[in-house]
């Protein structure tokens, strides 16, 4: 049967990788199987923030029957690179076909609830990607989610309204994705810990003197993996660990306390389950996101693709170290923001989105970033129990704080 998806995000690190995937499971499947099951996997529909020029040339090869950019002031650009005399695509093949052009970032909602779509795919960075989210869990979608901010604003209320629909929400994240393929070997109220695994990220090795003159060219250089930039300065400083402990308290319904951090250089085992009788099933592969995402949109199956097999006997070997928790305050704080729960993990994430786009346009330092998240989580009067509104308004606080306070 044909599995049909909308890529939220498909001109980012991620979305670029899924497509990859999608071409590397459609080829090994024309070619073990009849010509009707050729196209298993098909792409409906592809959004973009910014980037027309990469979009228009996705939609050219994939031919998907929407399109949608959420910056709206890319529309025109987006519709004159896509538009052809009669007003229809023109593809690479030549054959012409209706697609719809959308704008603006209600029309991820749009696109997320689309009943042509059986897998939303989640490649969207921050906290934009929420509604779309909820709007696929809402839908009852195959929701395969990288955008992991989401599970950390609102992972209650998104795992609820998962259970409510129906829906299935399969991680992209290679820890998470680890954590959800070991859980398949036993119960999961017989598991004593999750650990998840770090390479440490490029800072691993400094002390905290030196981390106070690194530069922006130092911290985008990430030593094993090759991500959008946002994450990748989560990355140096531990933020997208305490982001990943947050989400996989929701994803995997386990109290924080039971999940840790384990330094792993070499980022082979992607995490690990420990089982009540001690037994720990850890999941191994190269560091290469394609397999996880693949897995999220073959899953329960199994499919060759296009992910290269582990030679361990190249690796050699595996190391381990504890985090150091001084330099990197972003995982302590994980464990006490998801126990004060209600907007503080909203707040948490969305100082963290400020203060990380002001290091990108160079006006803070690195380790202001942490400084910043800090004095924003202090300022905050934390809702319990909060609706979406007083979420996104903490959401939208929290950044002004972040501007304000620099
Ligand atoms: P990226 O910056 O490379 O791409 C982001 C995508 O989101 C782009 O397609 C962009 O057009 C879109 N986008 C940006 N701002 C938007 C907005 N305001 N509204 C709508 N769309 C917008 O990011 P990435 O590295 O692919 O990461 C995407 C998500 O996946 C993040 O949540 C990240 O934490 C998670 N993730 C990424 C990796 C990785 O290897 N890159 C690994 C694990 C998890
Ligand atoms: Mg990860």
């Amino acid at each position: 049967m044909t599995k049909r998806i909308a890529i939220l995000g498909s001109t980012g690190s991620i979305g670029k990788n899924a497509l990859r995937v999608i071409d590397g499971l459609n080829s090994s499947l024309a070619a073990r199987r009849s010509p009707p099951e050729r196209n298993r996997y098909e792409v409906v529909a592809l959004t973009a923030h910014s980037n027309v020029e990469l979009l228009a040339q996705q939609a050219r090869k994939y031919k998907p029957k929407f399109v949608c950019i959420t910056n709206p002031d890319y529309f025109t650009p987006l519709k004159e690179r896509l538009k052809t005399s009669d007003n229809r695509l023109q593809t690479t093949d030549d054959r012409r076909q209706n697609i719809k052009v959308l704008a603006g970032p209600e029309s991820l909602i749009q696109i997320a609830e689309l009943k042509e779509v059986d897998i939303v795919l989640s490649a969207i960075v921050g906290s934009a990607g929420l509604q779309a989210v909820l709007a696929a869990a809402k839908a009852g979608k195959r929701l395969a989610i990288a955008n992991k901010e989401p599970l950390v604003i609102a992972g209650e209320l998104l795992m609820k309204t998962v259970a409510e629909n129906n829906a299935e929400i399969l991680p992209i994240d290679s820890e998470h994705s680890a954590v959800f393929q070991a859980l398949k070997a036993g119960d999961s109220s017989q598991v004593s810990r999750i650990i998840l695994t770090t390479s440490g990220g490029p800072f691993r090795k400094l002390s905290a003197a030196e981390l106070e003159s690194v530069t922006l060219e130092q911290a985008l250089a990430h030593p094993i993996w090759d991500m959008g930039p946002k994450i990748t300065i989560d990355s140096a400083t531990m933020m997208n660990k305490a982001l990943e402990i947050i989400e996989a308290h929701w994803l995997f319904d386990v109290p924080t306390e039971k999940i840790e951090v384990l330094v792993h250089p070499e980022s082979i085992i992607h995490s690990l389950v420990e089982f009540v009788d001690g037994s720990c099933i850890a999941q191994m592969s190269r560091p290469d996101m394609c397999l996880p995402i693949q897995y999220a949109l073959t899953y329960p199956e199994r499919l060759p693709g296009i992910s290269k097999p582990l030679n361990l006997e190249e690796v050699g070997r595996l190391s381990f170290e504890k985090p150091n928790l001084k330099n990197f305050r972003a995982l302590t704080l994980a464990y006490s923001i998801a126990k004060t729960a209600g907007t503080a993990p909203a707040v948490f994430n969305a100082a963290n989105e400020q203060a990380v786009e002001l290091f990108l346009q160079g006006k803070i330092r690195f380790v202001q970033i942490l400084e910043l998240v800090e004095r924003c989580l202090d300022k905050h009067d934390v809702i319990q129990q909060p609706d979406m509104k007083q979420l996104l308004n903490a959401d939208r606080w929290a950044r002004k704080e972040v501007l304000l306070a620099n």
